[in-house]
């Protein structure tokens, strides 16, 4: 009997969650280390495809959606309701969530943020996935009572215990995405891994480092903005001496926008000490982004009202559509 050939499948995948329970350490994992960019082409759908990965039996493209958290103020509101159209959109969801905890004494729970979305996702009804990621972070007593919690909110297609950091779990949430999604050929030629401009890009890596090194202080509205994006010497000098992976300089200059002077402070840190890790944390991962060497110049600014401000969403550009 001659054997059938598998058909491919391809479609979209949205990682949708909390801040900080690892969407990007994940995403980073599924598209490896090889998040490379490629020209701005027109978009195929209205979210940011932040990784695409192929692979022989299919193709995913993972699309980004903004942390899920209570929505207060305009531009909570609309990253909520952004994340959320992006999973109407897509083929499957990722729902993540932490595993947390030490010791058994302390119950796991769902959270309002958390249920709401569950509602939400309801509705809309997209095969998704129960991921629960940090597993390398919990004893494992307390894996199942998180996982009874959460499956008695919400009827998940799978569950997927994972660690993002260390890769347990990974190659076979991969196996488990592509095998959700629709029959089809692959959307994007097999170098394709984003469609992201690079500014785009340099902004969220900015970001995320400001995230990580003050999320407890710093609103997740926090924006960052590349306001200059200079390649004049990134071709590398003819007979530069220059060794080593990274040829080439891009010059950047960005500004951190938060809300208050207070905000202003912990961001700068004691003596500049804090922007000079952020800056730093950032430029190492631009510079492996741009492939050259960066110099990064951050500024931070006070925008009063800034997450309810629609003129500075429109300003950012967020949420282009309308929901
Ligand atoms: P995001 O806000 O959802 O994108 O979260 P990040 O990917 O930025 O991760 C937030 C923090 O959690 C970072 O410090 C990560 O290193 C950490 N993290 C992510 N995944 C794991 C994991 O599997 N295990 C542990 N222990 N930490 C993780
Ligand atoms: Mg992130």
């Amino acid at each position: 009997m001659a054997s059938r050939h598998s058909a491919t499948r391809s479609g979209f995948a949205a990682l949708i969650g909390r801040p900080n329970v690892g969407k990007s350490t994940l995403l980073n994992r599924l598209v490896g280390e090889r998040l490379a960019i490629i020209s701005p082409k027109p978009q195929t759908t209205r979210h940011r495809i932040l990784g695409v990965v192929t692979r022989p039996d299919g193709q995913v493209a993972i699309v980004d959606t903004p942390g899920i958290h209570q929505a207060k103020g305009a531009l909570n509101k609309l990253m909520v309701n952004t994340a959320l159209q992006a999973a109407a959109e897509c083929d499957v969801v990722l729902f993540l969530i932490e595993a947390e905890g030490k010791s058994e004494d302390r119950l796991p729970e769902v959270g309002p943020g958390n249920r709401m979305v569950l509602e939400r996702l309801k509705a809309i009804g997209k095969p998704t996935v129960l991921v629960v990621n940090k597993v390398d972070n919990v004893v494992k007593p307390l894996l199942l009572p998180l996982i009874d919690l959460y499956s008695k909110e919400f009827s998940f297609a799978e569950v997927m215990p994972i660690s993002a950091l260390k890769g347990d779990g990974v190659p076979q949430l991969l196996d488990l995405v592509v095998s959700l999604l629709p029959e089809g050929e692959a959307m994007y030629p097999s170098e394709v891994f984003t469609d992201q401009d690079e500014r785009t890009l340099v902004a969220e890596l900015v970001r995320e480092q400001l995230l990580r090194h003050c999320h407890q202080e710093i609103p997740y509205s926090s924006a960052v903005v590349v306001e200059h994006f200079d390649e004049s010497d990134r071709e590398p000098k003819p007979g530069s001496k220059k060794k080593g992976p990274l040829a080439g300089l891009v010059r950047l200059e960005a500004t951190i926008f938060v809300e208050r002077e207070g905000q202003k402070a912990i961001v700068i840190g004691k003596r500049g000490a804090m922007l000079k890790t952020i800056g730093t944390d950032a430029r190492k991962n631009i510079e492996r982004l741009l492939g050259t060497h960066v110099f990064l110049s951050l500024r931070v600014k006070v925008e009063p009202d800034w997450s309810d401000s629609q003129n500075a969403i429109r300003k950012l550009g967020v949420g282009t559509h309308d929901s």
